[in-house]
């Protein structure tokens, strides 16, 4: 009988949080009464940082009945930062562990399955949606074009994964030793290695509340995601300066061509194009090469990626 951990993160999430808690413990009580999991199993809520009554529903939660546990970080730190609070928190105690989100999106009824295949030897097991029907067009465009430029740029990710997946003890282990603080969890979790597999579940509506992922913070997830794992746009950009050099060659010879030749006009248009165009393109490369140094520079601090305030066991 295996000791699981269900690991939320929560921010802003008082609208959720009775309705989630209610029937995660349903779920777990069901299990830990058929002798499935352990009764030491617990839900663990982590609060990062909400400006509403999340942490006092928490409080409340883990009061009444101690399958509730509650992480408090000290401030905000972001989703994927409190994730790994919580999981790298739950591996002491744990054999494995389920993270999912506070809003009842991804089905709470897959959990049994991701437990089944722990049972038969895997040490990571990916939710996957099945489709996104019930996604606004809007969500499921980006999230899946997401994907696929993830794939183009060489990263290892599977595909409509999000964070709902189970881990063992050991692959968490593992989890650990990637001190980055640049941390996007999708496209690590492949390359701890170990067996894994896939679970596939139909993706909810929101239950309440509304998206904590504004497109905002889509487009900073996405492009952190890809410049902490692929320096495939600097080479594109090598290859961009490449490929401007040579064009300039043969404009050149074209134009001292045409000035032998004779009856040239200086094209005032041509050439205020090509300066905000190569003016563009080079701040752009140098966009990019900041944004790579940057990350180099965060990740020579080594600041803490989080700071618990609290932890109820
Ligand atoms: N979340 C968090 N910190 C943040 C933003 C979000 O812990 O700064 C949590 C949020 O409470 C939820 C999960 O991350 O449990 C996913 O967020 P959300 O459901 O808003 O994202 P979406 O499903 O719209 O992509
Ligand atoms: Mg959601």
């Amino acid at each position: 009988m295996k000791n699981i951990w269900l690991v939320i993160p929560c921010y802003n999430e008082e609208k959720v949080l009775p309705e989630t808690s209610k029937r995660l413990k349903i779920i777990m009580e069901r299990m830990i009464e058929a002798n499935k999991i352990s009764p030491e199993s617990k839900i663990v809520f982590v609060n990062d940082g909400s400006k509403d009554k999340t942490w006092n529903i928490i409080k409340e939660l883990h009061n009444e009945n101690k399958i509730f546990s509650g992480i408090n970080l000290s401030r905000n730190r972001g989703h994927q930062n409190a994730l790994l609070a919580g999981l790298l928190t739950s591996k002491d105690y744990a054999d494995a562990v389920i993270s999912l989100d506070a809003d009842l999106q991804d089905d709470v009824e897959v959990i049994e399955k991701f437990i089944d295949q722990f049972y038969n030897g895997y040490d990571v097991v990916y939710g996957v949606r099945s489709s996104r029907k019930k996604d606004t067009f809007f969500k499921r465009f980006t999230a899946e074009s997401f994907y696929k430029v993830m794939k183009f740029l060489g990263v290892d990710i599977v595909f409509n994964h999000a964070d709902y997946r189970l881990m063992s003890k050991r692959a968490l282990e593992g989890l650990e030793k990637y001190g980055e603080v640049n941390l996007f969890l999708r496209g690590i979790v492949p390359l701890i290695g170990f067996p894994s597999t896939i679970v596939e579940y139909e993706r909810n509506e929101r239950f309440a509340g509304e998206s904590k992922y504004p497109l905002k913070k889509m487009l900073a997830f996405a492009f952190n995601g890809i410049t902490s794992f692929s320096v495939k746009p600097i080479r594109m950009i090598l290859n961009i300066g490449f490929m401007l050099f040579f064009i300039s060659v043969a404009m050149m010879i074209w134009s001292v061509i045409a000035k032998i030749v004779g009856g040239t006009v200086v094209g005032w248009t041509s050439l205020m194009i090509s300066i905000w165009m190569i003016g563009g393109i080079q701040l752009i490369s140098i966009g990019f090469i900041g944004e790579y140094i940057g990350k180099i520079y965060e990740e020579t601090k080594k600041r803490p990626r989080y700071i618990i305030e609290s932890f109820l066991k």
